[in-house]
Formats: structure tokens, C-alpha cells, sequence
């Protein structure tokens, strides 16, 4: 029985420990003089967006990338002429002194592959498509037909290894979820397990030939697909006596700006928490030199947390399936767990005298004429008021908490909801009659308290934690709620120091509370910060702008609450075929008030439409000036003049009946 069929009984097969932080070690990968493993520390890397065949070009955005912190370069090689270009980059690099080792990107072409792995340290090939063409079929595979395939595919790849062999070059296996051959999508479906599988087959390959300087990849743009196929990948590596190979980390086609760094966070960072990763690529669309300080970022909260984070008890049992999206069973406490979306709590408790229009910050917004509050689409849920009571009536679709000895003082105790500070619940002469917030930590974790998690069917539980290893803590509360079978509602409480910068805020709360998420432990999440950072009302109130649009970045890239317009742009490369950015920006400006749509905009028609998986419609470059929209994963309009093809990406969702006209949405700023 192995823990996909039975995770109730064993630890899950993906890393050590879940409490306590310890890298997974794996064999070393000889990258030219740049070595990666877990004997070595996290490496950053990241992709040109240049034409290969500008060498110039080429040359200077390497520099600039490496002098932003990428210890390797990835430069696509789509044809032999990009691939016989690698050497003239590479040598005017050397020239410049830069010995940074680079990593040609191929897709389709093993000729390019078999040329570039003479000419730089390592070669990326795509198991989806490096001995298949997609035609989009479902076939129907005997046994012997099946293994008839491995052995065409075996022939396909055999001289490429040979080569690597022979010239000590790396070689990445790296599998997306968006692009799997018709081959494995008949056999393992659209699934984390088929991810697996199509690198297992060529790995195999490698092995038999004695071939080990592998590392694997297992990108998707999913966040959940994503960590459920890395996670299932190592299993299976274990479970089938093969290497412990490193593994190279990246959310596919994540966009930009915050979003993109949301996204990445919650997919890279839940990895990382694990000690899962040797390296780290984030793929925005923006310059690839502001990729690097993203990623190391993230990595550079693993350093020393094994000397910082305090121990946590162990887990003997694992109470979750970390290969399949299961959300925690809980039972609905007015609007908190059970079926509802998890919800924001905007921490409004370091602000004196907050006035009606200080709740714009968190998409609340007054309208005098007519005496009515509307919130956004990022409006906050609740409002934590803590020790100063908010002296107006906030907006009817949101609610107050404040603490238990204030609320007791309160005039209506019957719209707003006391927060007990942990054991103090249990001996509170009053409390609400529906909903109750109860903060926990590791130290309230007693028997008396336990009971009344058993049978009171008021408390919403905010879990917060000082840890270093803060989410493994988080984790562990969960883990001891389900082995008691309490199933009250969780709220996640993380709180950042001043001195953690917005950026690193923003990253460190994608990863704390994306990593709970991910795995379906939370109904809420309650970010929170010092006043002592704040100089003026005014910084509080941005901050808080900030925090609750954070909220709600992580829960939809966790695809655990869906807000806004999901936009799944690639990050370009030199096959792209026009101005990403200008084009996402163009895209974003029409179409952002459509809640919950998710838009695929990518560069180019060869890995685009499998790069956007699972987004409801697709924009993707086909040809110079031209655009190929799709619906789904089908083609609806093939070389629309890119002049148009807006319009008509606009008319096409429309047509679907999904599409709002943008002043019809009342939006509010
Ligand atoms: S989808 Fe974008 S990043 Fe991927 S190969 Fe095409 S242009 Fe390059």
C-alpha cells in the first residue's frame, strides 16, 4: 500500500520531515563550473527574451542578468541556426569574462539539441514534445503499443545522450503541465501523475545508459498541479530505486507585477518549505534581470532556518493527501468554513480614529449621496478592530471583530464578534451566540481546550505562530485539529516585522499562508504588521491596501478564491512575437473587471497553447502581426491582424456570454 492510496498511514514519500527543515539531499549535476545539488547552495537562474541569433543582444542581457544575481542562462534554441549561435554568444561571453554556464532551451528539434549539448553546459529538453508532435488525439494503447512507443522515443533520444556523455554536458528533463504528448495524456490523463511520468520515460532511458547528470522539472501554471507533481516526482524516484536527482523549481507563465510574484511564491516557496528545490527560476513577464532578486528572495529565508526555527513535534501520521487537492473538512460558522470561500480579515487594530473614508483601503467605500456602502471585488470580509472599535456602521456585506473585554463593553453585541485570547474562552462570562474568534498558538494546545474544540460549535480559531519554521507550525496545528476530528473553521494569522519590506512581505505571506492553502487547510487568512512602521495615517492606510490586496493574491493563486481576471502570460523568450508587456498591458486594460476569467496571452503558437493549460481563452502570437485566439485548448480564429485581435478576443467571450461591459461593474477608487 503506498501513501497516494493510504495517506492516512505513513508519511508522505516527499521529503523527510514535515516539521522540521532539512534540504532533500540529492546526487551533484555538474553545471560547466557551477555545480548544483543539495551539497551546494540553492541556485538562481532564469531565460533571455532576446533573439538568439543576436548575438550582441543576446551577450548584453546575459551580462545584465547575471549581474542581477542568475548563476545560469537559458537562451531557446528552436532551429539549428539559434543552436550554432550559442557558440558565438557563449564565446564573446567568455571574451567578457562572464563564465556563467548556459542551458539551451529546446522544444521539437532534437538536431538543435544535438548540436547545442557540443556547445554549452546543459541542454533543457521538453519530454511533451521532444519525440512527439501534438495532434491533439486520444489514442488507444495496447501494452505492446505503448512499449513500441518507448522504443521509438528511446531511438529518438539515445544520440542526444550519447553527446552529453561525451562532452560532460547537463541536461535538464523538464516537464510541463500544458504540454504533455497525446501519448501520455491518453494513458495518465491530464494529471500530476502523467507530469511524472513523461520525465520518468526518458529518465529511464538515461539511466540505462549510465547518463546521471539529470535535473528535473515540473512546472505548471497551476499552483496545485504544480507542487502535487514536484512532490509525486520525488516519491516516485524513491519508490522506483532511481536517482535522487536535483530538481529546478518554477510556476509557468505566472504574469506580472505582484500577481506574478504571488503566484511564484505560493507554488516555489510551498516547495522550498520542504526543502524541495536546488534551484529556482521565476518567470514573470518583465525583464528576466528583475526575475533573479525574486528568487533569491525566496531562497535566502532557507539559509539559516534550520539554526533559527524552534522544534515542533512530529508527525507520525499525515492527515492530508499531498498528492490530491482535499479541502479540510469543517462545519460553517456563519460565513467561515464549511462550503464558503475563505474569507479576508482586514486588521484595522493599530489605527486611531479611523473614519469612513480610511475603509477605502480595503475596498469599502462610502458613497454620501447615497448613504450606501459598496465594496469591490477585493473588498475585506471582516474588520479586526482590536482594542478600538470602529465608531460608525461599516458596510453591510462585512463585519467587525474586536477583543472579547472590549466587545463585552459593546452596544451592539449582536453585529459585531469578540476575539478570546486563547485559554481566556474558556472561562469568558459571555461570548457570542453564533460565531466566537479564539486565537491559538502551539502553547494553548491542552486538553480542557481541546474538548471545547470538540463541541462548541461557535469558535472560528485564528492560528498564529512565532516560529521561524512557520508554516511546518501552522501545519502541525492543523495536523492536531484533524487527528482530534475537530472541524471548526481556521483562520491564518501571520504577522511581519517592520523591518520586512513590502517585497518581502509580500513574498514571505505567498509562501506561509499559499503552503497551508495548497495543501486545503484554512478558511481565512488575516495578514498583519507594526504600527511602528507607520509614520503617518496615510502609510497605514497604504500598507493596508497593501496587505488585503496581498489577501487576496494569495487565495486566488492558490486557486483556493477567485477575485480578479487571472491573467497567464509567459515571460517571452526569442521566439516571442510581439511586446508581451505592452500587449498584456493592453489585454489587462479591457478585460480586468472580469472576475474569474483567466486569459492565456502568450508569445508564441509552438508552446503557448500548451503553456496556458487550463486558462478559458488564449491570445497567442502565430506569425508577424498576427494572432490565433483560442477557447480552451481549441482553435477559434486562426492569423487575426493582432490590430484586431482584441476586438475580437472581446467579441469571442462575448459570444460565450461571459463578457461585462466594464461600466456596468461598479468599480470604486
Ligand atoms: S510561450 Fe512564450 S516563453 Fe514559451 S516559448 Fe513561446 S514565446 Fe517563449
Amino acid at each position: 500500500m503506498d501513501t497516494v492510496s493510504n495517506p492516512l498511514l505513513f508519511n508522505p514519500g516527499y521529503c523527510t520531515s514535515l516539521t522540521e527543515y532539512k534540504r532533500r539531499q540529492t546526487i551533484t549535476v555538474k553545471i560547466g563550473d557551477i555545480p548544483m545539488g543539495s551539497e551546494y547552495p540553492i541556485r538562481v537562474q532564469s531565460m533571455t527574451t532576446i533573439d538568439t541569433l543576436d548575438t550582441q543582444g543576446s551577450v548584453e542581457q546575459t551580462i545584465r542578468m547575471v549581474e542581477s544575481g542568475c548563476e545560469y542562462v537559458r537562451i531557446t534554441a528552436p532551429s539549428i541556426k539559434e543552436a550554432e549561435n550559442l557558440e558565438n554568444i557563449r564565446r564573446e561571453l567568455r571574451l567578457r569574462g562572464f563564465n556563467v554556464p548556459l542551458i539551451a532551451d529546446i522544444h521539437f528539434t532534437p538536431n538543435a539539441a544535438e548540436l547545442a549539448a557540443r556547445l554549452v553546459e546543459k541542454v533543457r529538453i521538453n519530454p511533451g514534445n521532444y519525440a512527439d508532435k501534438k495532434r491533439f488525439e486520444t489514442i488507444d494503447y495496447t501494452d505492446a503499443s505503448y512499449q513500441a512507443e518507448l522504443g521509438r522515443i528511446r531511438e529518438k533520444f539515445l544520440p542526444l545522450i550519447k553527446i552529453c556523455k561525451e562532452y560532460g554536458t547537463a541536461m535538464r528533463i523538464g516537464t510541463n503541465h500544458g504540454s504533455l504528448s497525446d501519448r501520455i495524456l491518453s494513458r495518465y490523463g491530464d494529471t500530476p501523475l502523467g507530469m511524472v511520468e513523461s520525465a520518468l520515460e526518458f529518465l529511464r532511458i538515461c539511466e540505462d545508459e549510465n547518463y546521471y547528470n539529470i535535473v528535473i522539472s515540473m512546472k505548471a501554471s497551476n499552483t496545485q498541479v504544480m507542487v502535487q507533481a514536484y512532490r509525486l516526482l520525488v516519491q516516485k524516484l524513491a519508490e522506483e530505486g532511481l536517482k535522487p536527482y536535483p530538481l529546478h523549481l518554477g510556476v509557468t507563465e505566472a504574469g506580472e507585477a505582484e500577481d506574478g510574484r504571488i503566484k511564484s511564491a505560493v507554488g516555489i516557496g510551498t516547495l522550498l518549505e520542504d526543502g524541495l528545490g536546488d534551484t529556482v527560476r521565476v518567470s514573470l513577464t518583465e525583464a528576466p534581470e528583475l526575475e533573479a532578486p525574486v528568487a533569491q528572495a525566496l531562497i535566502q529565508r532557507y539559509t539559516q532556518r534550520t539554526e533559527k526555527a524552534k522544534p515542533i513535534k512530529p508527525v507520525w501520521m499525515v492527515p492530508i493527501n499531498p498528492y490530491q487537492y482535499h479541502r479540510r473538512i469543517t462545519h460553517e460558522v456563519v460565513n467561515f468554513g464549511g462550503q464558503n470561500v475563505p474569507r479576508v480579515i482586514a486588521d484595522f487594530s493599530k489605527i486611531s480614529d479611523v473614519e469612513m473614508a480610511d475603509l477605502k483601503a480595503i475596498g469599502h467605500f462610502y458613497l454620501p449621496l447615497l448613504d450606501k456602502w459598496k465594496l469591490n471585488d477585493t473588498g475585506a470580509d471582516y474588520v479586526y478592530s482590536g482594542k478600538q472599535p470602529i465608531p460608525f456602521m461599516i458596510a453591510n456585506g462585512s463585519r467587525e471583530i474586536m477583543d472579547a473585554q472590549v466587545w463585552q463593553a459593546a452596544t451592539d453585541k449582536q453585529n459585531t464578534y469578540p476575539l478570546f485570547n486563547g485559554l481566556d474562552y474558556l472561562t469568558a462570562t459571555e461570548r457570542h451566540p453564533q460565531m466566537n474568534f479564539v486565537s491559538l498558538t502551539y502553547k494553548e494546545w491542552q486538553p480542557e481546550f481541546i474538548k471545547r474544540l470538540q463541541t462548541d460549535t461557535t469558535i472560528v480559531l485564528w492560528i498564529k505562530t512565532g516560529n521561524e519554521h512557520a508554516m511546518a507550525a501552522l501545519r502541525r496545528l492543523f495536523f492536531f485539529l484533524m487527528e482530534e476530528s475537530i472541524t471548526c473553521p481556521v483562520v491564518i494569522w501571520r504577522d511581519y516585522a517592520p523591518s520586512v519590506s513590502d517585497e518581502h512581505t509580500l513574498l514571505y505571506a505567498s509562501t506561509d499562508a499559499g503552503g497551508l492553502l495548497l495543501d486545503g487547510l484554512g478558511d481565512g487568512i488575516i495578514l498583519g504588521t507594526d504600527q511602528l512602521s507607520w509614520k503617518t495615517k496615510e502609510n497605514a492606510l497604504s500598507k493596508l491596501t497593501f496587505l488585503n490586496q496581498t489577501a487576496f493574491g494569495i487565495l486566488q493563486a492558490a486557486r483556493t478564491r477567485m477575485s480578479k481576471t487571472e491573467y497567464i502570460s509567459c515571460p517571452s523568450c526569442g521566439r516571442t512575437l510581439f511586446d508581451l508587456q505592452d500587449v498584456t498591458a493592453m489585454i489587462r486594460k479591457r478585460t480586468d473587471h472580469l472576475k474569474g476569467l483567466k486569459i492565456g496571452i502568450m508569445g508564441c503558437i509552438v508552446n503557448g497553447p500548451g503553456e496556458m493549460a487550463d486558462a478559458d481563452y488564449g491570445y497567442v502570437g502565430s506569425g508577424v502581426g498576427k494572432i490565433t485566439l483560442y477557447r480552451g485548448q481549441n482553435v477559434v480564429k486562426r492569423s487575426v491582424p493582432s490590430e484586431k485581435a482584441l476586438d475580437e478576443l472581446i467579441e469571442l467571450i462575448r459570444e460565450d456570454g461571459r463578457w461585462i461591459d466594464a461600466d456596468a461593474v461598479e468599480t470604486y477608487s
